[in-house]
Formats: structure tokens, sequence, C-alpha cells
């Protein structure tokens, strides 16, 4: 049976005043799967996720979660439908701490389980919960990162947009990072992953997209994607 689309991008349109970002790009995310989203600095990557967020404006096209129409929606609406987005820069409240920050992740939730989740988040990021009272603007990349995906966890999403984890860490960070999206996504979180590092999201990915310019160029399987010569030319330096 083919899985249900959770997620389905139909041509979408988005400028900056004058300026195209996205030109038209199609893509779906279907229930399960972790799908990657990789292409140069400038691609229009992190304006396609603020699009389907309701962050940015869409000028034209559809973006259908659920079966439905979301276009407009903000961000808020769609958290507590389980549309989640970790940005790039991670977004984390600055002057809480840890353990608060994670509350806030389940402010929507008026469940009992907040608490089971912290410890469930701190068994997935050991640091965190060492540094459970310490402010979140004092943490450094890797340990905001990991906040920032906590607080989203908390929510409880069906669907995880990541826009560029791995950005700006060091090398052992970005290896835990792409170990918990692996490790998220193995627990059965619908995944969508933005990143530049493409030879990393590709190697987790069930399958991927290339965007280059505003357009997707490619699109296949992770491992397909992975071993294409046009691939390997352009973003993996060979
Ligand atoms: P990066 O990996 O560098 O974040 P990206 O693929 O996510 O790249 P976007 O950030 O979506 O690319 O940018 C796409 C284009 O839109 C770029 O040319 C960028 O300069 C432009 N752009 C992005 N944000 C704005 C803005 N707020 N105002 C004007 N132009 C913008």
């Amino acid at each position: 049976a083919t899985k249900t689309t959770l997620l389905e991008v139909k041509n979408l349109k988005v400028a900056y005043g004058g300026i195209q970002a996205v030109k038209g790009v199609s893509f779906e995310v279907r229930e399960g799967e972790l799908v990657s989203l990789i292409g140069a600095n400038g691609a229009g990557k992190t304006t396609t996720l603020k699009a389907v967020t309701g962050i940015q404006p869409v000028a034209d096209g559809d973006i259908l979660y659920l079966g439905q129409s979301i276009k407009g929606r903000g961000a808020w609406d769609l958290v507590k439908q389980g549309l989640v987005m970790v940005p790039e820069g991670r977004g984390t409240f600055t002057r809480m701490t840890i353990t608060e920050n994670l509350q806030m992740g389940a402010y929507i939730r008026n469940d009992k389980e907040v608490d089971s989740d912290i410890e469930r988040i701190f068994g997935i990021f050991p640091r965190l919960k060492e540094r459970r009272n310490q402010l979140a603007g004092t943490m450094s990349g890797g340990e905001q990162q990991m906040l920032a995906m906590g607080r989203a966890l908390m929510t409880r999403p069906k669907v995880l947009l990541l826009d560029e984890p791995s950005m700006g860490l060091s090398p052992i960070m970005v290896d835990k990072i792409f170990e918990v999206v692996n490790d998220i996504h193995g627990q059965g979180v619908t995944v969508l992953l933005v990143e530049q590092n493409a030879s990393r999201a590709l190697q987790l990915a069930n399958r991927g997209y290339v965007m280059e310019s505003g357009e997707v160029t490619m699109t296949g399987d992770g491992q397909a994607l992975l071993n294409d010569p046009k691939v390997r030319a352009a973003y993996l330096g060979e």
C-alpha cells in the first residue's frame, strides 16, 4: 500500500519584493518518511520552509497538510496540528533555563505527561539534563540546537521540519545531531530535513530533492541521489 501523503507543496512561488526566491517548487512528504531538501546557499530552501509554516507569504501555488490547504495559516495553528519547524538559528528563549524552554514546547498541550516527556528529551540529550538550570542564551551553538529540537519534540510533532540543524557546529556535534535526527525518524516522526550538508542528509533520507536557484532540479531515493554523478560533482565536492 502506498503511504499517506502528509505534506504536499504544489508549484510554490515566493517573492521578496521583486525577487523571486522560490519559482514553482513541488514536493511531497509521506507518512514515516525522512525527506531531505538539499542545495547551495541561497537556493531557496529556508524560504520554502518559511512559506510552509506560514512565516513567509505565498505568492502562488498551494500547500496541503493532511489533505487540506494550509496556505496563509499561522505557525501556531500548524504546531497545534503537528506540523512543527525548528528554525535556522534555533530561536530558543535565551533568558529562560533549559527546563523552562522545554516546558514552553508543551504549552499547547493540556495532558499530564509533560514531566515524563521532559525526561524522555533528557534521555535523548543527556547534555541538556546536565545543564537543565542553565540559561539557554549561555549555551553553545550545538547545545542550543539540541534544545531547539527538544522543545519541538515536546509538542509531539507529526511532521518535523528541520532547517539546517548542522549549521555552524563542530564535527562531533554534527555527528550527534544527525544521529538524533535518525533516531527521531526511527521513532516514527516524519521528517523534512533541509541541509547544505548533502552527504549526511542524503545518507539518512528515504527520498531527496535538490534545489537550485529557486527550483527543484532533481529528485529520487536518498541513495540514488547520493550516487548520482551530477549530485556528487555539485554538492559532494567530487
Ligand atoms: P541558505 O542555506 O543560505 O539559508 P537557502 O537555500 O535557504 O540558503 P534562502 O535563505 O531561502 O536560501 O534564500 C533564497 C533567496 O532569497 C536568496 O537569494 C536570498 O538572498 C533571498 N532572501 C532570503 N530572505 C530574504 C529577505 N528577507 N529579503 C530579501 N531577500 C531574501
